[in-house]
């Protein structure tokens, strides 16, 4: 649902909006920038008040970062394993610890 009250200040990337705006950063409505995205310090509104936008994430969104971040730290953890064990002759118990 696109808001006639105001312009949208993202932009998109294939059928992806990206909203790196100041709004955004100031937790304001990234769409349109005039109400607050939390009613708290822990408490995310499920849609803005002024333009309607729908905070809610649908199932399966994180679902590829936590994919990539698994990846990338499986990587990570091996690589400095294997170079404190096989570079600088840790005991394997010794580099276990370390991670
Ligand atoms: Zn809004």
């Amino acid at each position: 649902m696109r808001s006639e009250h105001a312009p949208h200040r993202g932009f998109s990337v294939g059928i992806t909006t990206i909203s790196a705006t100041p709004s955004g950063l100031r937790l304001l409505c990234p769409r349109c920038g005039q109400r607050r995205l939390f009613t708290g310090w822990f408490a995310m509104r499920a849609a803005c008040p002024h333009c309607g936008l729908d905070f809610k994430r649908e199932p399966g969104f994180y679902l590829g970062s936590i994919s990539i971040n698994y990846g990338v730290t499986a990587l990570g953890t091996g690589a400095l394993y294997a170079l404190l064990v096989f570079v600088f002759g840790t005991s394997h118990e010794a580099a276990l610890t370390a991670w």
